[in-house]
């Protein structure tokens, strides 16, 4: 124990505009680490000192409810399929079977929680018709749903942070439209997710404007998510961030971790133009795309909120090996994504038929679904999203001056548009260090001088409100 704690030490000794709320914080890491001591992979590893939670945002936490989210889970099993390519005929419909039954239920759900907060959704659904490719052999409608909590400053409004979650399920053929395909994990959990951020983020107001989507067509090909993140680019949607939520349901098997959500992120951006890939390879930034800072941004934000007992692990690679999510739609249109699963996946519980076979009980049911797991998971979310929303818009066009040789760095920005910022601060980390080590507080002003090397370091720069609420990081361009 001694290492990290010296390390930890040393840092704070290094942030001495942290050092009042650091101290309180040493106490809190130290304690958890002990708790976790010797386990692989807990939440709790090195990382900058956090400020203290807005008892606001921790309030709001506490309306998360385990009880709510099996409701929801259970209540999606009971259509029997969600498979997107299912019967979704008002016949269907009204016998509560198939894809159409759950996005019909979905939508209900969002209105009824829009009804309880006087109407502040805008429940709204993006409907197309897909096929035949593969997957879908015939012309089917794929409907998305989602609501909005639209921003209450006009001069914030036109930011967003989108939470997403799969509805659609699949049996072990994805064109068996009548074996159960239960989905309870994949994806009841993420669309659980998404319903109780709606539920108990509609009872607040943000700056800026949240969204709330339930996709189909994830197990086809990424259809519905594919179509939704063509729209907010065809629209110029400026939004800042898209979380993932697909098997987050903290399946019981053995090895599993309930104190560790996955955090995949991308490390070079899908559209990065080949100007911008020798750029990135100059500069050594294959670490910082946009989604990666998300990624960061959630393990500070689940420090900040949910340890000792619950934490973001990021993994650095887009999502898991040579597989896909909802979020890889938006990083192809350029937006930052990151992808939330489970620590552990049980594959017999995942686009299985139910059923029982060399005494290996098979299928996605709710069952296997821990849904105090899930919760933490939904108040990771709902806290990110409540900080981000209430957060200035981060500061424009970084730059890092370049123009003479010099061992210390020299930054600038434009001032963050919006007028919620009250202040700066530089964040930086040793360039082989995960996660961002230090924050620094810019005394006035959108320019800085940093007693350290720009060769020895990462930097970046965000916006802080008068309550501490912080903007994503930007990464600085150089100014030659
Ligand atoms: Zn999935």
């Amino acid at each position: 124990m001694i290492q990290p704690r010296l390390a930890f030490l040393g840092m704070l000794l290094l942030s001495v505009p942290f050092a009042a709320v650091a101290q309180q914080h040493t106490i809190h890491a130290a304690s958890a680490q002990n708790q976790h001591s010797g386990a692989v992979g807990g939440p709790v590893e090195p990382g900058m000192p956090t400020a203290k939670p807005d008892p606001a945002i921790a309030a709001s936490l506490q309306q998360i409810s385990p009880e709510h989210i099996r409701h929801t889970i259970e209540k999606l099993v009971s259509f029997h399929t969600r498979l997107t390519i299912s019967p979704a005929t008002p016949a269907a419909i009204a016998g509560g079977r198939g894809v159409g039954a759950a996005r019909e239920w979905i939508r209900s759900e969002f209105q009824r929680y829009s009804d309880a907060c006087g109407g502040c959704l805008e429940v709204k659904t993006d409907e197309f018709v897909e096929g035949p490719v593969r997957r879908i052999p015939q012309p089917t409608q794929i409907v998305n749903v989602y609501a909005v909590l639209r921003g209450s400053d006009p001069a914030n409004t036109g930011r967003m942070y989108l939470v997403v979650g799969h509805y659609d399920s699949r049996p072990s053929n994805d064109q068996d439209m009548e074996s159960a395909a239960p989905g309870a994990n994949d994806d009841g959990s993420g669309t659980a997710v998404v319903l109780e951020c709606a539920r108990v983020l509609s009872q607040k107001k943000f700056p800026a404007t949240v969204i709330f989507l339930t996709v189909a067509g994830e197990e086809q090909g990424l259809n519905g998510s594919r179509h939704f993140a063509k729209m907010a680019r065809d629209q110029n949607w400026n939004l800042e961030a898209v979380l993932s939520n697909d098997i987050v349901g903290g399946d019981r098997s053995p090895g599993q971790d309930t104190r560790i959500v996955r955090v995949f992120s991308e490390g070079i951006p899908a559209t990065a133009s080949a100007d911008e890939i020798k750029q990135i390879r100059a500069m050594g930034q294959e670490n910082d795309s946009p989604s990666r800072e998300l990624a960061r941004y959630m393990r500070e934000i689940s420090r900040q909120y949910l340890l000792p007992g619950f934490g973001a692990k990021m993994i650095f690679r887009p999502d898991r090996y040579l597989r896909g999510g909802d979020h890889l739609s938006f990083n192809d249109q350029g937006y930052a994504a990151v992808r939330l699963t489970e620590y552990r996946e049980d594959f017999a519980h995942q686009h299985q038929n139910p059923r029982r076979e060399n005494g290996i009980e098979y299928g996605d049911l709710a069952k296997f679904v821990d849904y105090d797991y899930v919760a933490n998971v939904a108040r990771l979310n709902a806290a990110t999203l409540s900080s981000l929303a209430s957060a200035p818009a981060p500061p424009g066009d970084v730059r890092l001056d370049t123009k003479q040789l010099t061992n210390d760095s020299t930054l600038f920005w434009n001032p963050s548009p919006g007028g919620l910022a009250s202040t700066y601060e530089v964040l930086w980390r040793m360039t082989t260090a995960p996660d961002w080590e230090n924050a620094e507080a810019v005394a006035s002003g959108t320019r800085t001088t940093i007693d350290r090397s720009k060769d020895n370091v990462y930097f970046a720069v965000r916006a802080v409100d008068e309550k501490g609420h912080k903007s994503l990081p930007v990464i600085p361009k150089p100014e030659r």
